[in-house]
């Protein structure tokens, strides 16, 4: 296994989107009270007195969607201003981003990924659930924002869902030939939506890349992720192809992330539900910081073993009782 020093950290798991993949319009789902939320002191202690300590050095913020976090900045300069800080980044829908990538920058994000399904307006609202607005402009804007204020890399991740953005994959795949942007395909994983799933299913990796190899060829990319994506480069290309396969491959022994969501529970894997700890709970009920950092050093140990157990449950059947949402994706 490598070593575990990835967190990635949950701010709220409301969302300003509604993907068919994740949160799909009409699911009923439980938010978590406001009072639930870790606050900012609390999240900070848990980062400063327990992870840290134990080893933590890469931070992701995400959600649901981050920035719809009241204090998202703030929290941004007090993680990026940990002196242990080695990477800070975050996950986002950029629908609000042209207005806050420069005070996140300043604030000390230097990474950050974005949703971005298709480069088809329609498709695309059909895939987030507009709800009658049009929302694919000021996404649109919201990464070029990101690009201009210096994020670098841009990375822009793609859930290809069968029969909605599948077509794109080649015209995705053509923005990194003259933009040093990142694009990843995702191979969508039955957690939230599992009618869709059932009914549509997931493309393999390995699919996607032949149809990009026959139009331009493909290469492995010399820019290697310290994550779970398999890395290519289009011949010439400025940017990369990245591919996260959690659905064909298992890359359990390249984990090196455990998630923490919006109310404080800490997950060692992402595709089962073993082990989670509630470490809000523990903090508020006066559990000292030792003591947390013994269940998460434990959970730690065991990990490897949680990460390779039950892996099955994510390959069609599993029914899991959050959504990306709510764990934290
Ligand atoms: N709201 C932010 C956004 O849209 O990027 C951050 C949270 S969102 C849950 C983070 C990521 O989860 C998305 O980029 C999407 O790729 C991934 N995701 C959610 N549900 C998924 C599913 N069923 N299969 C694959 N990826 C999923």
């Amino acid at each position: 296994m490598n070593q575990v020093d990835y967190l990635r950290i949950s701010l709220i798991d409301r969302c300003n989107f509604r993907c068919q993949y994740c949160m799909p319009e009409g699911t009923e789902l439980d938010y978590i009270l406001r009072q639930e939320l870790l606050t900012h002191d609390e999240l900070l202690t848990l980062l400063k007195e327990v992870f840290i300590p134990i080893g933590f050095r890469k931070f992701r913020l995400t959600g649901g969607e981050p920035l719809l976090r009241p204090g998202v900045v703030d929290l941004v300069r007090d993680i990026a201003s940990l002196p242990e800080t080695e990477d800070l980044a975050m996950t986002t829908n950029a629908f609000f981003l042209a207005q806050m990538a420069q005070d996140l920058y300043n604030g000390g994000l230097r990474r950050i990924n974005i949703s971005l399904d298709s480069l088809d307006p329609q498709t695309f609202d059909k895939i987030i659930g507009n709800r009658g607005r049009s929302r694919w402009e000021q996404t649109w804007e919201g990464i070029q924002a990101a690009h201009r204020v210096g994020f670098d890399p841009l990375k822009l991740n793609v859930v290809v869902i069968p029969g909605f953005n599948d077509r794109e994959v080649l015209d995705l795949a053509a923005l990194t030939l003259d933009r040093n942007w990142h694009v990843r395909f995702i191979e969508f994983m039955p957690i939230g939506n599992a009618a869709l799933f059932g009914d549509r299913a997931w493309i393999p990796s390995e699919e996607l890349r032949q149809r990009i190899r026959d139009k331009w060829g493909l290469v492995e990319s010399q820019v290697r992720g310290n994550g779970p994506a398999d890395v290519f480069q289009i011949p010439g290309a400025k940017g990369t192809l990245g591919f996260i396969s959690q659905m064909s491959e298992c890359f359990c022994d390249r984990c090196n992330r455990m998630r923490l969501s919006a109310d404080g529970w800490l997950r060692p894997c992402l595709l089962n539900e073993m082990g989670q700890i509630d470490l809000k709970t523990s903090l508020r009920s006066g559990v000292n910081p030792s003591q947390l950092r013994e269940q998460v050093g434990q959970l730690l140990q065991i990990k490897p073993e949680i990460n390779f157990k039950q892996r099955d449950s994510g390959t069609g059947i599993g029914v899991y009782a959050r959504t990306m949402s709510q764990i934290g994706g």
